[in-house]
């Protein structure tokens, strides 16, 4: 087929060739979901490489569609990390779901503007009915609950310390205080500088050896701030922070805001999901406590990106926050219960998020989505036993809520510190140069660390064994060579 090259002003492609340009598109989507295992998951490429390969100037002609479809095929598209690879373990993988990326595809087909209801009545109450599902599944009264979808963590994140300024504050937040841990998500942090607060006013607070806050430091320092006349406003906990899963105490610290008449914002980007296991439930006790609460349904329930939500105790906190009435939008405000979500956040025009979220939940069946994030959590709990068995492998850091940290540590070789550093980042160097596996380090009191997040429910113990023997041989190699050097 070729598509013509010439001047359309109108942006048009025939019937046909729309149905030949799109189904050979889906045929490259399934053929992904197909043989993405066979793949390797790491993409290695400089600067000067893509440069070489993408730079030029902007087209003022039309080009054949399929050339350039084809081009994006063998070119860009294989220049990436594939994050839903099984062998994909850093960071916080993206292991996606074919019913969402095809609910995006007609929400992006579709063109649906997701920021008012007169703009599209059942977007919004798509939205509204699976930001009750998910009020319903963190404990939050879905009657006076609301909730926002954003793009991200990040900015659900943001969204929340915005209203939390705005409810707690007013408008002047001069003397406000707010509290995170050392282990916390770094986009709080970017966050609280966006809204405009001075290093000053925040405090972050060291975690014990467990890397869960430290409570009494945390006390400590908001009586400490309110002797000095500041207005402490905000505690930030973790429910499963990225290095390490760990879930901050959310009962001890919703009872330290309770006393204060602070704000609770709980950040459950990645970890919220694990309420749906019976594991991840008793770890997230509390979590129902919040004021806000951030989930990243791009993470763990299995979204391909963007979809990160906010949750709020009280629906009205948000409108209260964002709620701007410009006289353009007059005309569609509707009545109170037919909600606006540019109302809500920040965005007005929004894409149709909650139509994956809805799509492959009835799809599968909130029953598979429980299954699989309790398959990870034992895959995890599996992993660590494996390297509990070996001589060569030390556990930083338990698996918790499907994250594992471990390093390279032959018993009886008596390796100095520095010595592991240098073996276990040579470890996650090799077996990146050799694109098997994307597996990176993280550094744990001061220990730099292999670190496996384990959320992809078709990556299995073999995959993982397969990886770690990898792994040793590479651990071996170095430690030869560093003996050599010192004998
Ligand atoms: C991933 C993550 C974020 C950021 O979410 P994005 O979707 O990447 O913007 C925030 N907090 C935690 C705990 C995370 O794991």
């Amino acid at each position: 087929m070729s598509i013509e090259n010439k001047l359309n002003h109108k942006l048009t492609l025939s019937k046909k060739e729309m149905q030949q340009y799109g189904y050979k598109i889906i045929d490259h989507i399934v053929d992904h979901f197909e043989t993405q295992t066979t793949k390797k998951p790491v993409a290695l490429a400089s600067r000067e490489e893509m440069d070489s390969l993408l730079t030029e100037n902007i087209p003022d002609h039309p080009s054949p569609a399929n050339e350039i479809l084809d081009f994006v095929m063998k070119e860009i598209i294989p220049n990436s990390n594939i994050v839903s690879h099984p062998k994909s373990y850093s960071f916080v993988p993206g292991p996606s779901n074919y019913i969402s990326v095809m609910a995006d595809t007609i929400a992006t087909g579709f063109n649906i503007f997701s920021g008012g209801w007169a703009a599209s009545p059942a977007a919004a109450e798509l939205e509204i009915v699976t930001m009750n599902w998910l009020l319903d599944i963190f404990g939050f009264p879905t009657k006076e609950g609301g909730g926002i979808f954003t793009s991200g963590g990040s900015m659900a994140n943001l969204t929340a310390l915005v209203t939390a300024r705005r409810i707690k504050c007013g408008d002047d937040f001069s003397k406000a205080t707010i509290y995170l841990s050392d282990q916390a998500h770094s986009s709080n942090i970017k966050a609280i500088k966006v809204i405009g607060f001075k290093k000053e006013q925040i405090r972050i607070i060291p975690t014990d050896i467990e890397f869960k806050i430290s409570l009494n430091k945390l006390k400590n320092i908001i009586a400490r701030d309110r002797l000095e006349g500041l207005q402490p406003f905000c505690i930030i906990a973790s429910a499963g922070t990225t290095n390490t899963g760990t879930v901050d105490p959310l009962n001890e610290i919703a009872d330290i805001c309770e006393y204060e008449n602070m704000w609770l914002h709980i950040d459950g980007a990645y970890g919220g999901a694990a309420i749906l296991a019976d594991k991840g439930q008793q770890l997230l006790k509390g979590i129902e406590r919040a004021d806000s609460l951030t989930v990243d349904p791009h993470k763990w329930f299995f979204q391909p990106y963007e979809i990160g939500c906010l949750l709020v105790k009280n629906h009205n906190w948000l409108r209260n926050t964002f709620s701007e009435k410009p006289e353009y939008l007059r005309d569609i405000e509707g009545n109170e219960s037919e909600i606006n979500f540019y109302d809500h956040g920040i965005q007005l025009t929004r894409r149709f998020r909650a139509l994956k979220f809805y799509m492959s939940i009835k799809t599968f069946g909130l029953a598979s989505f429980k299954k699989a994030i309790t398959y990870n959590i034992d895959l995890a709990e599996q992993t660590e036993a494996f390297l509990r068995k070996s001589v060569l492998w030390e556990i930083t850091s338990p698996a918790t809520l499907a994250i594992i940290n471990f390093r390279y540590n032959p018993i009886h070789q008596n390796l100095p510190e520095e010595e592991l550093d240098h073996i276990n980042q040579y470890i996650s160097k090799k077996i990146i140069d050799s694109k098997e596996a994307l597996l990176v380090t993280t550094v744990l009191q001061g220990q730099i660390v292999l670190r496996m997040c384990l959320i992809n429910p078709r990556t299995t113990i073999d995959d993982i064994k397969n990886t770690l023997e990898k792994c040793e041989l590479y651990g071996e190699e170095k430690t030869l060579e560093i003996n050599h050097k010192t004998n």
